[in-house]
C-alpha cells in the first residue's frame, strides 16, 4: 500500500458519508441499537461495534486503521495522550512481581511511570544503556517481562539496535515496546526489525500542528484487545472524535511535512556545527556521532530534533533563548513552528535526575517549516548575543 493511499484514502467510507471529501465527526457518545439482537451482539463484540464512544468511535476508528497501517501493525488503539498509550502498553504487559527493564534516558514521564508509579503495585524497573545490546542483556532476570525502548530519545538521541535486542527479548518471551515518536513511521519501522509494540506522543508529527495531544500503540489485533479490555476501556484516556479528527487532517501532510523538516533541519545543522560558539552538535546524523552506523542502517530519515551544548554559562544561555525571534520557546517539539527547549529551563521543576546527565547548556531545537534561512539567521544573531 503506498503512503498517498494510506494517508489520503484507507478508511474512508465515503459512499457512506455522502460523499463527504473529509470524514464526518461522529460527535456522539453512543451508538442506538435497532434491535435487542444487535444489542447483545454489539455488547459481546464491543472492539469492532460502535456502542459507546469510551470503546469505539467511527472517526477515531479511521485514525487507527492509517496509523496500524503506517506501522506495518495489525492493529492501533489512539489515546487522548502518548503517555496514556505508554502506560496502557506498560499495564497490559505487567502484573505485581514483574520486572521491567527500560532505556537509562527514556521520555521523563515515561521515566516517572516506571520509577515512581509502579513500584506501588509491585513492579520494579531497571534503567539499562541500551546503547550496548550487552548491557540490555545483562539487565534482565527470569522475572522480565517487558523491554520498554526509545529510538532515539528526544533530548540527546541515544539509539537501541532494535533488531538485536528484539531477537534476545523473543528468545527469551519478553515483550518490547519502542516509542517511536521521534522517527515516525516513514523513518523507521520497528515492527518489521521484530519489535512487539510500538507506542507514539502523537502530539509531535503525527498530528503536528500543535493543537492535538494524543498518543497511539501499535501491534498485533491480539494485543490491541488485551489493551482495549484492560487499561484503555479501564482508565478510559481516549481520543475524542474532534480530536481525531484534527490528527486526521494533520495527517495528511505526514510527508511532506517531514520532508521539509528534514531538508530544513540539514541545512540548520550544517550551519551550527561549525560555529564557535557551539561546544557539540547531538544529532543522530552528525558528523562525529559515536552511533552513525546504526544511525545509518536504522534510521530512513532526518528527524526535526537536534540539540546543540552552548560554549558559554548559563548567563549565555539565557541571552541567546531570550534573544531568539523566529523560535518560539516551548516544552513539546513536532508542529509547524520551530522551538527552543533550554535544559536550564526546565531542569529545576521536572526530571531533575534525567537532565543531570546532559550539560545544563544543552538546548533542544525541534525545526519547523519556517524558510530555513530564516532560521539559520535567527540562530545566527542569537549565537552572537552570547
Ligand atoms: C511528548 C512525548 C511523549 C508523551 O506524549 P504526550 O502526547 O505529551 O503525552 C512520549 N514520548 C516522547 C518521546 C515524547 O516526546
Amino acid at each position: 500500500m503506498d503512503l498517498s493511499h494510506i494517508l489520503f484514502h484507507l478508511g474512508e467510507e465515503r459512499a457512506r458519508w455522502e460523499h463527504a471529501i473529509a470524514p464526518p465527526v461522529f460527535q456522539s457518545s453512543n451508538f442506538a441499537m435497532p434491535t435487542v439482537a444487535a444489542m447483545r451482539e454489539a455488547m459481546a463484540g464491543e472492539y469492532d461495534a460502535h456502542l459507546y464512544t469510551r470503546g469505539n468511535n467511527p472517526t477515531v476508528e479511521i485514525l487507527r486503521r492509517k496509523l496500524a497501517a503506517l506501522e506495518g501493525a495489525e492493529d492501533a488503539l489512539v489515546f487522548g495522550s502518548g503517555a496514556a498509550a505508554v502506560a496502557a502498553a506498560v499495564l497490559a504487559s505487567v502484573r505485581a512481581g514483574a520486572h521491567v527493564a527500560c532505556v537509562a534516558k527514556p521520555y521523563s514521564w515515561t521515566r516517572g511511570l516506571l520509577r515512581d508509579f509502579l513500584p506501588r503495585f509491585g513492579v520494579e524497573t531497571d534503567f539499562v544503556d541500551a546503547r550496548d545490546a550487552g548491557e540490555v542483556e545483562r539487565g534482565l532476570r527470569p522475572d522480565t517481562a517487558l523491554l520498554v525502548l526509545e529510538s532515539p530519545n528526544s533530548l540527546t538521541f541515544e539509539q537501541q539496535d532494535l533488531a538485536a535486542i528484539a531477537a534476545l527479548a523473543r528468545s527469551r518471551g519478553i515483550r518490547t515496546m519502542v516509542d517511536n515518536s521521534y522517527a515516525t513511521p516513514l523513518g523507521q519501522s520497528p515492527l518489521a526489525l521484530g519489535i512487539d509494540v510500538v507506542v507514539h506522543s502523537g502530539t509531535k508529527y503525527l498530528a503536528g500542528h500543535s493543537d492535538v495531544v494524543m498518543g497511539a500503540l501499535c501491534g498485533t489485533r491480539a494485543f490491541c484487545e488485551q489493551v482495549f479490555r484492560g487499561p484503555y476501556m479501564t482508565l478510559g484516556a481516549i481520543l475524542s472524535p474532534h480530536d481525531a479528527w484534527l490528527a486526521l487532517r494533520g495527517l495528511r501532510t505526514l510527508e511532506v511535512r517531514m520532508d521539509r523538516i528534514g531538508a530544513s533541519t540539514q541545512a540548520v545543522a550544517a550551519f551550527l556545527a561549525g560555529h564557535p560558539k557551539v561546544r557539540r552538535l547531538y544529532w543522530p546524523h552528525a558528523a562525529d556521532e559515536p552511533q552513525a552506523a546504526l544511525t545509518a542502517r536504522q534510521l530512513r530519515r532526518v528527524g526535526g530534533l537536534l540539540s546543540i551544548d552552548l560554549d558559554t554559562d548559563l548567563d549565555g544561555v539565557e541571552r541567546f533563548c531570550d534573544g531568539l525571534q523566529r523560535f518560539l520557546m516551548a516544552v513539546s517539539w513536532g508542529g509547524y513552528e520551530s522551538l527552543a527547549l533550554p535544559v536550564a529551563g526546565v531542569r529545576d521543576w521536572r526530571g531533575r535526575e534525567a537532565q543531570s546527565a546532559v550539560p545544563v547548556t544543552l538546548v533542544r531545537l525541534s525545526i519547523g517549516l519556517e524558510d530555513p534561512q530564516a532560521l539559520i539567521d535567527d540562530l545566527a544573531q542569537a549565537l552572537e548575543r552570547i
